[in-house]
């Protein structure tokens, strides 16, 4: 997969810094959210602070390029904003999984009928349960 965070950096009108392109090269298309102490942990090499990348993150969330989740940790996980998708969220062992589907045009129409919202312009959804592995060990 080639990255152009260079171009994305430009588009957004974020100065293009060796910093902040280390922090999105650890950011893969995949599903995989990440927090500031695991891009901390992979940039130890650089010796990137960990207070630069709670900053570059934060910008990076203001700018669209990265998407903060609500997964109910004790911190703030992002991914690529980019890459439209939702998540399953194991809520014994933490599992994440990602999926396309989203019903959201349908579920729109509904909340806003009735309502005092003219448009909706985005959206999150997390759905938490438990994995295949977790539940069996209830039975
Ligand atoms: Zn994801
Ligand atoms: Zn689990
Ligand atoms: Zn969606």
């Amino acid at each position: 997969m080639s990255k152009d965070f260079s171009h994305m950096l430009k588009e957004k009108g974020l100065k293009n810094t060796p910093t902040r392109r280390a922090i999105l090269d650890v950011f893969s298309a995949d599903c995989k959210p990440v927090n500031a102490e695991y891009i901390h942990e992979k940039l130890k090499k650089t010796g990137i602070n960990l207070v630069t990348i709670y900053r570059t993150l934060e910008s990076f969330e203001h700018a669209g390029i990265l998407k903060r989740l609500s997964l109910n940790k004790s911190s703030a996980y992002y991914e690529l904003a980019a890459n439209h998708h939702h998540h399953l969220i194991c809520t014994d062992c933490g599992t994440i999984e990602g999926f396309k589907e989203c019903d959201i045009d349908d579920v729109s129409r509904k909340a806003l009928k009735d309502s005092k919202f003219q448009m909706v312009s985005g959206h999150s959804l997390e759905l938490f349960g438990m994995c295949k592995k977790c539940s069996k060990f209830l039975v």
